[in-house]
């Protein structure tokens, strides 16, 4: 993804514990599976290591979540940091093919010697994101009676059933006693 993809050419033909930091930078709305992000910033060291490239990032993202319990979409700032390391599959100086261990988790820079990190922050993003997402702590969330928002509105379902004073206030509440 543009803003993550970071050519690593000439750090790969530098010596052993070269470095260059870049800036991270995604403002076009994407998704990570069910999460939209609509702003990621943050950087990235490259780092030039026996084998490959360390990227050590740091990002803050923009993500829309939907609250657990009132079901209304909100904004937050994610923060989170990562390193992984890149190997490359083409020898920069001979253009030849490189024989390199390789997991399902191996990440690689390009053939064109482009290192990007969307996957690995694809994967970190969603660690960080909250199992719990909450609009804010004290979210009032739905009736689970009626649903009405009850950071929005109250209801008397929960009055009636849980407290011993609820006849007493709705009395109270109500304008006209006599009705
Ligand atoms: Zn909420
Ligand atoms: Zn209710």
């Amino acid at each position: 993804m543009e803003g993550l993809e970071f050519n690593v050419a000439h750090l790969l033909q530098s010596p052993i514990g070269s470095n260059t930091r870049r800036d991270i930078l995604v403002r076009e709305p994407f998704r990570f599976e069910d999460i939209s992000v609509s702003e990621l910033r943050g950087s990235v060291e490259l780092l030039r290591t026996n084998f490959g490239i360390l990227g050590r990032a740091d990002v803050a993202s923009l993500i829309d979540l939907q609250c657990d319990r009132c079901l209304e979409p909100f904004r937050s700032e994610i923060r989170f940091a990562f390193a992984e390391e890149y190997l490359p599959v083409i020898d920069v100086s001979t253009g030849r093919p490189v024989q390199s261990e390789r997991t399902d988790e191996t990440f690689f820079i390009s053939p064109k010697h482009v290192v990007d990190l969307t996957e690995a922050a694809r994967q970190h993003l969603l660690l960080a994101v909250p199992m719990h997402r909450l609009c804010r702590e004290e979210c009032l969330g739905l009736c689970p009676t009626c649903g009405t928002n009850r950071n929005v509105e109250s209801c008397r379902c929960s009055e009636e059933t849980e407290s011993p004073f609820s006849e007493l206030a709705a009395l109270l509440e109500r304008p006209d006693h006599s009705a």
